[in-house]
């Protein structure tokens, strides 16, 4: 990949930096050599460009003659700012009327409007943190849940870069011996320790694996988990999603605003994002002996992460149960939860019945009874690869840095097969340059214009 080099900032981008409508206060955000002088140039109150960074002033932003509005300006000074350059932040009324007239007078006078994520991609080309962060940035904005907040908050703080430039530092090592053998070129010298070599790339591959692993949970904390709720009419799958919203309502209800059309089919259990998919739609046709009735429901669970079956296990035996879930999931493709209801009125030998078989819970809907049960299994589902058993502190979200991470085991496990064949230090070395570089993607350390392009247009204008 071709190396990259930052572009010369020499202009000053502005951007209303708080959501567009009405509202208490708006943001609008100047960033760049020329930051302050154009504001001091707009501003009645104290001269600006004597001012000291970290520091407010109340003054009014005029168009000539014409107040536009009364104002609290925030000035930082290069480098102390989020973009380590000259940072305004103008609160202003919040009003679309107001702070279209302040962006075009700034623009005017020789501000440009920022593109999306550009503050952000200027603190990342000034140094002020690496590319994992700077895309944490993003997906702390983004983040709707405690655990998606928690992931996106410990990588911003560079948590995931540390571990991945540990891992670095020590190839880099070998890379270096490496590197030495061939400069010897003829002279059939071995600096490098082979058998060091297969130790470490084992347990630094190790380490990769276990972050690899961490974003099949990565993803559902960032994404939630699409869960299909299929059975019978009259299973009870009404009954069932309306006991698990109850038991989040108690959570959301402090929530202002929040509407039960928004969270209607989204339940959170300890932070995880269950999205339940349209079982009402799948309630009319889901008597699974009626083949339309199948074939709508099994390409629903296709697209889902997790079936959830709910049975009446006073009307069905588990050979019928297991034959309707082979016809709706053939082989398990998708995980699944079988979930036994009506507990309440089946009779002793119905429960043993059901209770024998695995991956199964046993409600009754209406009264509640076994919900706590069915959420640990859920979670269960969830975590099962995830977090126990990789004991992650560091979770990958990201499908970017999965992906450099895959990258990475291919090319270790080049270099651990070409040690164990005895393959020549040139193939080694270029294998090994080669997983240095996947890892270094992740982190920005080696990166191209249009891969920043494609990050950073992912934020938000203003940002
Ligand atoms: P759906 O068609 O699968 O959505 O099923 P519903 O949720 O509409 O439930 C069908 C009927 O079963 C309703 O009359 C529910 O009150 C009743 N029902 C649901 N769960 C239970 C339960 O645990 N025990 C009993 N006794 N009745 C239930």
């Amino acid at each position: 990949m071709a190396a990259f080099l930052p572009p010369v900032l020499s202009d000053t981008i502005v951007a209303l930096s708080t959501p567009p409508g009405a509202g208490a206060i708006a943001l609008v955000r100047l960033s760049g050599p020329n930051a302050i002088a154009l504001t001091d140039d707009v501003f009645s109150g104290k001269r600006l460009r004597d001012q000291p960074g970290n520091t407010l002033h109340y003054g009014t932003i005029r168009d000539g003659e014409r107040i536009l509005d009364e104002v609290v300006v925030s000035l930082f000074r290069a480098p102390h700012s989020y973009t380590r350059e000259d940072v305004v932040e103008i609160s202003c009324h919040g009003s679309d009327y107001i702070v279209q007239q302040i962006l075009g007078l700034l623009t005017r006078r020789g501000a440009r409007l920022a593109e999306a994520g550009e503050f952000t991609k200027r603190a990342f080309l000034h140094g002020a943190f690496d590319l994992a962060q700077a895309e944490a940035v993003a997906d702390l904005i983004a983040a709707n849940s405690a655990l998606s907040h928690q992931v996106a908050l410990q990588q911003m703080r560079g948590g995931f870069s540390q571990e991945l430039r540990a891992l670095r530092a020590r190839l880099v090592q070998f890379a270096a011996l490496l590197e030495l053998e061939l400069d010897f070129g003829e002279e059939d010298v071995e600096f490098a320790d082979r058998t060091g070599l297969v130790a470490l790339l084992q347990e630094v591959q190790v380490l990769v694996r276990r972050l690899l692993r961490s974003f099949e949970l990565g993803n559902v904390i960032k994404n939630g988990v699409t869960t299909v709720i299929a059975g019978k009419p009259n299973a009870g799958k009404s009954t069932l999603l309306n006991a698990l919203l109850n038991e989040e309502r108690a959570i959301v209800s402090a929530v202002a605003g929040t509407t039960r059309d928004l969270i209607e089919d989204e339940v959170s259990i300890e932070g995880i994002r269950f999205r339940f998919v349209d079982t009402a739609g799948l309630r009319e046709t889901t008597d699974v002996v009626e083949s339309i009735g199948v074939e709508r429901t099994r390409k629903r669970v296709q697209q889902a992460a997790l079936l959830l079956y709910l049975t009446d296990i006073t009307l069905n035996t588990p050979a019928e149960v297991k034959a309707e879930l082979e016809a709706l999931n053939p082989d398990q493709q998708i995980p699944t939860l079988l979930v036994g209801n009506k507990l309440d009125l089946a009779s002793e030998a119905q429960i043993e019945a059901f209770r024998r078989l695995p991956d199964t819970v046993l409600i009754a809907a209406a009264s509640g009874a076994g919900m706590e049960e069915l959420q640990e299994a859920l979670l269960a589902r969830v975590r099962g690869e995830g977090l126990d058993q990789t004991g992650a502190t560091t979770i990958v979200t990201n499908l970017r840095h999965a992906r450099s991470l895959e990258a990475t085991a291919a090319a270790l496990d080049a270099v651990l097969i070409g040690l164990n064949t005895g393959t020549g230090t040139e193939l080694l070395a270029a294998d090994l340059r080669q997983a240095l570089a996947a890892l270094g993607e992740i982190t920005g350390e080696i990166s191209s214009d249009d891969l920043l392009t494609s990050i950073f247009t992912q934020f938000c204008i203003g940002k």
